[in-house]
Formats: structure tokens, C-alpha cells, sequence
């Protein structure tokens, strides 16, 4: 279905929980974020009625975030659900990574497309710092555990915050020489926890591709799967690719495709602006999958045009960006 704006909404991001394993310093506050209660979470046969719900209106990509999609219980049945519906084209996760060697292969084998993991940094205690909680290894044993059940392409999401890992920038791409990895890195945005101090420590993506130009050639490739708004380059020789998202600087809205459902059942047509529909409510009330496509049909009618971050920050919105599935 298109928006008012010509834009044609094809993607639901879906946090299935709000909870967390890790306390990223940009995305959450060391003691956590108030946790809603289990009865106020939608339950993962509501995620899949709603999903259900979405398909006639051209949804035919998922990706299940959150929080942490892998500390949810029963998220490789809700996969398997979700796979059973023809219309659905793609499903992909978001994970830190921190317990996805426990569950890549039996993702896989439920239906799961591919996964983008993140990770801000390869030193050690570096990763201690930023997750506050982390340990990089287990991340590294999720990395490998994905490419061994053939998720695919399996991404990592690097958020770039100056002073802290752009010195790593080059390390990343090695990353990608000798195994099918798609590093992104993305501008820190100025959301939740990083608000007040997200445009100082900001390194615009043109910047962080004019370094990475220093040591290396890239050549522009048209389409990874499931490309959105990163842009991507290859470099010669490499396995994987390099890409750079412009949340911030390329203000790409005009091509935004995407919905989100947080875990208490609002569907949030832009990740900054605080416009969200209450699906939770009429599903408990027992309305038809007709009423509820009604009401996500006018969430995508007045999806918002364009954030406007860069001169206005979060403003003064209670959810971060765990609440809302970033
Ligand atoms: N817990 C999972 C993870 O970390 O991949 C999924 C949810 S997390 C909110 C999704 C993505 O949002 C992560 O890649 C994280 O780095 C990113 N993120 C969180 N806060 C951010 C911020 N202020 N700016 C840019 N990206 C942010
Ligand atoms: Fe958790 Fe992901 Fe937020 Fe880190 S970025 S605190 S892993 S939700």
C-alpha cells in the first residue's frame, strides 16, 4: 500500500520485546529502561495476528528487533508461524549477537532469511564499555554460527560515535576480506540515551567513507539483500561488502518503506516522530483481522513525510529506541 506521499510500505520492524541482555551506554541507561509488564506485551500469537492482519496490504518483509529479539521465549516458533504465510517474502532478525550461537541453526531451519548483528567495537574491553554487560566472544561465536547455518547475507551494524570506535574503522573491513560479511556502519542518532551528547559524538557516514577511501577503492554494488537505506561498495578481492548509513545526514524518508510495531502493540509509522496506533487495545477487544488492516491502513496514509533529528533531536519523547525496535 502506498502513503500519501507515493511511498510504497512494504516492511514491518517488530520488537518483540522490550527487554535487553546488554545496556548499550547510547541506547539504554546503566539500571535499564522501565520494562513493561508481561500483560502489556503483545504475545507472540498476537504479533502473529497482526501480522496476518498486514499481508493484504502489500507487508511482505518482516524483521524481528526489539530489546533483544533472542531473549524473547518462543521466537523460532513465531519464525516458523510466520514463514507459513506465502505472501511474506523475507524475515530477518536484529540481534546483539550475544546468544544467537544457541539459536542460528534452529532460526534457520524455521524460515529465518538472514540477521544483522551489532557490533561497535572488536576489542574486548572496549565491548565491555560500550554494552556495559557483553562478552565479545559469544558475539563472535554468533557471527560464525550464522554464517555456518547459512543465514544470508548476515550484516554487521557498526554505530560510529567519535572518540570511541572510529579508530576501528579500518579493522571492520577487514572483517570483510575473507568472509561473506557486510559491515554497515551507521551514524549514531540522537535517540534515548544519546540525545543530550549524539551530535557531538556524530561522524557523518560521507566522512567515515572518505576514510575508509584513504587505504581502499570501493565500487558502488547496487543491491545486497534486503538493502534499505545503506549505501553499499565492494572492494576488490573482498568476500564481503562495505556499506554506510546516512541516518542522519542522507535523510533518505522520501524512500522509507517501513513500519514499526513496539512490543506494547503501537504501530509507529516513523521512528522519531511519537504518532502511534493502539493495535494492542482492539486486539484484545476481539476486532476482526478487517478492522485491524483498517487501522494500520490509516497508520500508513499519514506516515509522517521526513524526521527532523538533526535540528530536533528526540525531543522530548518517552520511548528510546529499544522500546520502539530500532
Ligand atoms: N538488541 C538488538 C541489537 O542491538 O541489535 C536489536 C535492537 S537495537 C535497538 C537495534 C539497533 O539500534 C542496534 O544496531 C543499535 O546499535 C542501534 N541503536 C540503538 N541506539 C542507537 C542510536 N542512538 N543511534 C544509532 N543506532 C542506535
Ligand atoms: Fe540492547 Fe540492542 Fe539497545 Fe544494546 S542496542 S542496549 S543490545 S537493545
Amino acid at each position: 500500500m502506498q502513503d500519501i506521499y507515493s511511498r510504497q510500505i512494504e516492511y514491518l520492524r517488530i520488537a518483540v520485546t522490550d527487554r535487553c541482555n546488554l545496556r548499550c551506554t547510547y541506547c539504554m541507561p546503566a539500571e535499564g529502561l522501565p520494562l513493561k509488564s508481561h500483560a502489556e506485551i503483545l504475545s507472540l500469537e498476537e504479533i502473529f495476528q497482526i501480522v496476518k492482519a498486514v499481508v493484504p496490504l502489500g507487508i511482505d518483509k518482516i524483521r524481528l528487533t526489539g530489546g533483544e529479539p533472542l531473549v524473547r521465549l518462543g521466537l523460532v516458533d513465531l519464525v516458523k508461524q510466520i514463514r507459513t504465510i506465502p505472501e511474506i517474502k523475507d524475515i530477518s532478525l536484529t540481534t546483539n549477537g550475544i546468544l544467537l550461537s544457541e539459536f542460528a541453526e534452529s532460526l534457520k531451519n524455521a524460515g529465518l532469511n538472514r540477521v544483522n548483528i551489532s557490533l561497535d567495537t572488536l576489542d574486548k574491553a572496549k565491548f565491555r564499555q560500550i554494552t556495559r554487560l557483553g562478552d565479545i566472544a559469544k558475539v563472535h561465536q554468533g557471527i560464525e554460527a550464522a554464517l555456518k547455518a547459512g543465514l544470508e547475507p548476515v550484516k554487521l551494524n557498526v554505530v560510529v560515535i567519535k572518540g570511541v570506535n572510529d579508530g576501528e574503522i579500518l579493522d571492520f573491513i577487514e572483517l570483510t576480506r575473507n568472509k561473506p560479511l557486510h559491515v554497515r556502519f551507521i551514524e549514531l542518532m540522537p535517540i534515548g540515551e544519546s540525545d543530550a551528547k549524539a551530535l557531538a559524538s556524530y561522524l557523518p557516514a560521507e566522512e567515515i567513507k572518505q576514510l575508509v577511501q584513504k587505504k581502499y577503492n570501493l565500487t558502488a554494488v547496487t543491491r545486497v539483500m534486503g538493502s534499505g537505506p545503506a549505501k553499499y561498495y565492494k572492494i576488490d578481492g573482498f568476500k564481503g561488502t562495505v556499506g554506510f548509513i546516512g541516518a542522519i545526514s542522507a535523510h533518505f524518508c522520501h524512500n522509507c518503506n517501513r513500519l514499526r510495531l513496539t512490543a506494547d502493540g503501537k504501530l509507529r509509522p516513523c521512528l522519531q516522530k511519537s504518532l502511534e496506533y493502539d493495535l494492542l487495545t482492539p486486539l484484545r477487544q476481539g476486532v476482526s483481522q478487517e478492522e485491524l488492516r483498517k487501522i494500520v491502513a490509516k497508520a500508513i496514509r499519514h506516515k509522517p513525510k521526513e524526521h527532523d533529528m538533526e535540528v530536533n533531536g528526540w525531543g522530548k519523547q518517552k520511548r528510546g529506541m529499544s522500546q520502539i525496535g530500532g
